[in-house]
């Protein structure tokens, strides 16, 4: 049997797949719209890349005789006897015995009642599934199936004598139902996809054109041409966002001017000599990386990435000083006043000895004193500004801003990156994250940047002990702190409510706080932090954390990003299931900070054990960037960084995670593009330029492409 043809024929005057509504397709009604809809397709476009989860090869038909067991195998036959069957153990199931020239197949259904209606003896059936023998019977249970000799108003076999696609779905949608649409989709619609790939990349990747890909990803007459279809969708998606990212960094490179910091160093070399330990050669190379950017003309766009205590600040303030070597002012911005002023303390550690200053500008400053140091900071007697982002919002004057340094990037977003070209002076640009970003993610939210990545940490720092512990051992880990404390050491307790909610079992801070303080912490100085407070109470109690006034903290995730407590060597984490990986780590980042031997302990359910396997993964490995990973595999993107922060358009195709691959080539042609047309203005461009612009405003953002 051959698998029926399609037959579809572009419309002259339809509106292009992208504005077509689902519903306009053969086979959805009002149901399968709504239906279709819950599951993000909206157009025919969104439709037709929807793509197979995967493919099953139902090509060849198998003799029963030769029936194999265990295997997936797709038969025909005529119906010999069938009804449902009541045994008297288990559950009643619809039975089809179905013969061929060589033998008997038993075919059992539960829940099938309604194949009553369908089947009869003498019906012919293709049959696809698993099978099994059993008592000297061949069985398929729940095969697949398709009626061959109903009236011929409908002759393409969709379900078997192919190779199949298995779509992701949604309940109340079928395999066979998401099937037929989809083919009636192909059929009609396929031919006014318009081909967005340039001819010269298309040959260059050899990629199949757009009509064939969109039919034969759906309905490949081979496994090599699923891929291939596949692959070339995946690219086209790949190469609307790098143009638009590459496009980016190309236009800044080539076309604006920054500052020339071309320092020779003496500054960062004498900071570096001053230092009682050696760099990692990590953050030598990094420091190189750096200073390269930074003496050329146009202005740096370079992403820092390193795990928690990877020696990143000291690598900011090596940046620092080349800027200000060279007669340029610089800006350090943090996503929090506790961080800033923490920076701010660090970075007049490192600078003040050299006779540089630097000053902290925070919202709470008494309005004098605001004044004085933008006074300073405008008459450049201060040169190195630090604070919150605010100060890219605020009317902050500098004389000559030519670096800013921006920490935990992922909370700025590429909005306010933009904002700060505005400001001026096309500044060089260090965006610092402790988050690791598997490598292809960071191509993609961080496209228009330079990577630059800490992957070494500095000697002699013992890795944090994580230890995963079910709930009743937690009388246990309460001892241990106390022992702990005894021994003059600190400890973060992490829940992660704030609220009291009776329903849930989960324990606010306070309430916790409360538990702790009357029973197993008795006697020790407990407080509390969390997203409620205001900034002003939040410093405060970091403040007397710091000063070693409070023994234990109970705390929501508000502590999770760069607090710097080294006397703090025990971290305990409640509920820990609730947590992303990734947002566990750094959590974890906050101990293990000084001197002590540390400990992270992650109370969970291990009858969950799911979560409790996905938490196992923090007890193998303190690797950052394999956390993320895990994280991204398990959790999606959205959840490592917030996706609404990163401007990332939603991937409708592509993954970044099995698709590496295709991510590099779609990237290394989007800068192949644009080397020869900067601008992208052939008119060939057209379409890829049009669908990067949907993508990204459908993330809420417009972003400019060539
Ligand atoms: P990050 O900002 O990446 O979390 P920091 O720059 O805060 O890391 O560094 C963490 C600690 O390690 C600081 O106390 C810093 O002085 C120290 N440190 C940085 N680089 C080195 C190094 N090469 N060798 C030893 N200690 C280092
Ligand atoms: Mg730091």
């Amino acid at each position: 049997m051959s698998p029926p043809r399609l037959h579809s024929t572009a419309a002259k005057t339809r509106p292009p797949p992208s504005a077509t509504a689902v519903r306009y397709v053969r086979g959805v009604g009002a149901a399968r719209a709504a239906l279709l809809e819950h599951m993000g397709i909206h157009t025919v476009e969104d439709l037709l890349l929807t793509l197979p989860r995967r493919y099953q090869d139902r090509r060849h038909l198998v003799k029963i005789r030769d029936l194999e067991g265990g295997g997936q195998a797709t038969v025909a036959g005529t119906i010999q006897v069938c009804g449902l069957v009541r045994p008297r153990f288990g559950r009643a199931f619809f039975e089809a015995i179905v013969g061929d020239t060589t033998g008997l197949l038993k075919c059992r259904w539960y829940n099938a009642a309604y194949l009553r209606d369908q089947f009869k003896v003498g019906t012919r059936l293709l049959l696809f599934g698993k099978v099994t023998r059993y008592r000297g019977s061949w069985i398929m249970q729940h095969p697949e199936y398709e009626i061959l000799d109903r009236e011929n108003d409908d002759p393409s076999a969709l379900n078997v004598g192919r190779i199949v696609p298995v779509y992701p779905l949604t309940e109340q949608l079928g395999q066979r139902a998401m099937r037929r649409i989809m083919w009636n989709a192909v059929e009609t619609y396929s031919g006014d996809f318009h081909e967005m790939l340039p001819e010269a990349t298309r040959r260059r990747h050899g990629l199949p054109d757009i009509v064939t890909a969109i039919r034969q990803v759906h309905f490949p007459p081979d496994m090599h041409a699923a891929e291939a279809a596949r692959y070339r969708l995946v690219f086209e998606e790949f190469l609307c966002i790098q143009l638009v990212l590459a496009a980016r960094k190309v236009q800044s490179e080539r076309f604006l001017k920054g500052i020339r910091h071309a320092a020779a160093g003496k500054l960062r070399r004498r900071l570096i000599d001053s230092l009682h330990f050696r760099l990692t050669s990590a953050q030598e190379r990094v420091i190189r990386e750096i200073n390269s950017d930074m003496s050329a003309s146009h202005p740096m766009h370079r992403l820092l990435q390193g795990d928690v205590g990877s020696g990143k600040t000291l690598v900011a303030a090596c940046a620092i000083l080349d800027a200000v070597e060279c007669g340029s002012q610089a800006a350090v911005m943090s996503p929090t006043e506790i961080l800033a002023a923490q920076h701010a303390r660090t970075l007049a550690h490192y600078l003040a000895p050299m006779g540089i200053k630097t000053t902290l500008l925070t919202g709470r400053l008494p309005g004098p004193e605001r004044r004085r140091r933008l006074e300073d900071i405008s008459a450049n007697r201060t040169a190195v500004v630090i604070g919150t982002h605010a100060l890219i919002q605020e009317d902050v004057r500098f004389h000559r801003l030519g670096l800013v340094v921006i920490d935990e990037q992922h909370r700025f977003g590429v909005a306010q990156r933009a904002r700060l070209y505005e400001k001026g002076s096309c500044p060089d640009i260090l965006v610092m994250t402790a988050t690791p970003i598997p490598r292809t993610l960071a191509m993609t939210v961080y496209g228009d940047l330079d990577i630059s990545i800490l992957d070494e940490m500095p000697p002699g720092r013992r890795p944090v002990v994580t230890r995963l512990i079910p709930h009743e051992k937690l009388p246990q880990a309460y001892d241990f702190i106390r022992r702990e404390v005894v021994g003059g050491r600190q400890a973060f307790i992490v829940c992660p409510r704030v609220e009291e909610s009776p329903l849930s079992d989960l324990r606010s801070v306070k309430e916790l706080a409360t538990t702790l303080s009357m029973g197993p912490l008795k006697g020790l100085r407990l407080d509390i932090l969390h997203g409620r407070m205001s900034p002003e109470e939040k410093d405060a109690v970091m403040e007397r954390f710091r000063a070693a006034e409070i023994d234990v903290l109970i705390t929501t995730t508000v502590v999770e990003v760069g607090i710097d407590i080294p006397n703090a060597s025990t971290m305990l984490v409640e509920n820990a299931e609730r947590f992303g990986l990734a947002q566990l780590h750094q959590l974890r980042g906050r101990i293990g900070r000084g001197p002590h031997r540390s400990f992270c302990i992650l109370q969970s359910r291990p009858e969950m054990e799911e979560a409790w396997r996905r938490l196992e993964v923090l007890q193998k490995t303190s690797d950052g960037f394999r956390i993320a990973e895990e994280d991204l595999r398990l959790r999606g993107m959205g959840d490592l960084l917030g996706q609404e922060q990163t401007g990332l358009p939603a991937l409708r195709v592509g993954n970044l995670l099995e698709d590496q691959e295709i991510l590099r080539a779609a990237r290394q042609e989007a800068f192949t593009i644009l080397e020869a047309d900067p601008h992208l203005q052939n008119p060939e461009y057209g379409g890829l330029k049009e669908r990067a612009r949907r993508l990204y405003v459908n993330r809420g953002r417009y972003a400019k492409v060539g």
